[in-house]
């Protein structure tokens, strides 16, 4: 019996394993709200298509604002209290409409603005609809009826365009790379630690590629082949300032078996080797110190390996958002989500 079980076991792992290196189909057009938005304000074609194409693509609310002219019920969009920095884009054709900069709260209950963000986010043409004459405001990229605008904004223009929330989407700003923290570990298949370490507050962006050996320009086959030293590894961009690189180290943890000597999971050989790189002495501090709290909590020895960073190569692009892009791939299904569950349980306090 034992027999059996281990050898189905075995059969899984080579599946997982012969799956994995399968060059990946890559979901093009995600649709989750998550979704990388792009924030072109240089296109160059309208965006033309049948109330039928809009239909499946919009909620029934959105259809009924952007396609038949309607309006939402003041107060009813999320969008109207927001007041980070980022956005406010089209939900239609993804046009970038206004800046958070130019949002002002206008007590009316509906997202309000005093200015455009180009001259190619907005038309504004005569509505005699309802017995009044109002300027009605459209996405100049779909035509999709956004609102109205008015006169009797505050400076610099004097203008507030009165915009239904539920025809916008807002996409946050960015903190641009080099102004945030980097940490750099190995813990695995970099599809799972990837997506574990993007759900975490404080962190902008995961990069998943190869470091701890010396080769240069490593790649998935080479690496993958055992034919480096690299392992799988992945850097973290983060703000300091909502998240502690001690707590970095935390996540770490909880996402790996430290015990399993080359290998993670169903994967096996030295390239899913467990790594925490350190930068500085401090780091080498907080991970000393992680390890040997936690080696209390196991009777093998940890096999994670405390190695000063020194190169990180990053992987072929269609690994990047893997799980993201591809959530019903076999392995995906079967370990990627699985795993990230498993350690989010762990340190709830910290998911985004
Ligand atoms: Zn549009």
């Amino acid at each position: 019996m034992l027999k059996l079980i281990t050898s189905c076991f075995l059969l899984i792992c080579l599946n997982a394993c012969a799956q994995k290196s399968t060059k990946p189909e890559v979901n093009s057009s995600p649709k989750t709200s998550d979704a990388v938005i792009n924030l072109d304000t240089n296109w160059t074609e309208k965006i033309v298509k049948t109330n039928d194409e809009w239909k499946k693509e919009l909620s029934s609310s959105q259809y009924y604002i952007l396609r038949e002219h309607g309006t939402e019920r003041p107060n009813s969009s999320p969008l109207n209290t927001v007041k980070e920095k980022g956005t406010f884009v089209c939900a239609g054709c993804k046009n970038p409409l206004f800046a958070s900069e130019t949002k002002f709260d206008s007590g009316t209950g509906w997202p309000s603005f005093f200015q455009y963000l180009s001259s190619k986010s907005v038309s504004v043409s005569v509505d005699n609809s309802l017995g009044m004459s109002r300027d009605e405001v459209t996405c100049k990229r779909c035509g999709g009826h956004l609102g109205h605008v008015f006169n009797d904004g505050p400076n610099p223009t004097g203008l507030r365009y009165c915009m239904n929330g539920e025809a916008m989407q807002f996409v946050a700003a960015q903190t641009p790379l080099s102004d945030l923290s980097v940490a750099t570990f190995a813990g695995g298949c970099f599809w799972c630690t990837e997506t574990i370490f993007e759900s975490i507050k404080g962190v902008s962006e995961v990069i998943s590629g190869y470091s701890g050996g010396e080769e240069p320009n490593p790649t998935y086959e080479n690496v993958g082949a055992g034919r480096t030293g690299h392992a799988e590894a992945f850097e973290v961009y983060y703000d300091p300032k909502v998240i502690s690189y001690k707590d970095l180290v935390r996540v770490f943890f909880a996402s790996i078996d430290p015990t399993i000597v080359n290998g993670q999971g169903p994967d096996r050989g030295k390239q899913y080797r467990t790594i925490a790189f350190y930068r500085n002495e401090e780091e080498k501090t907080i991970i000393d110190q992680k390890i040997k709290d936690i080696a209390l909590e196991y009777n093998k020895p940890i096999a994670t390996q405390v190695v000063p960073f020194s190169k990180f190569w990053e992987a072929e692009a269609y690994h990047q958002d893997f799980v993201k892009l591809n959530p019903n791939q076999g392995y995906v299904r079967a370990e990627s989500i699985p795993r990230r569950e498993r350690t989010l349980a762990k340190v709830k306090d910290l998911v985004k």
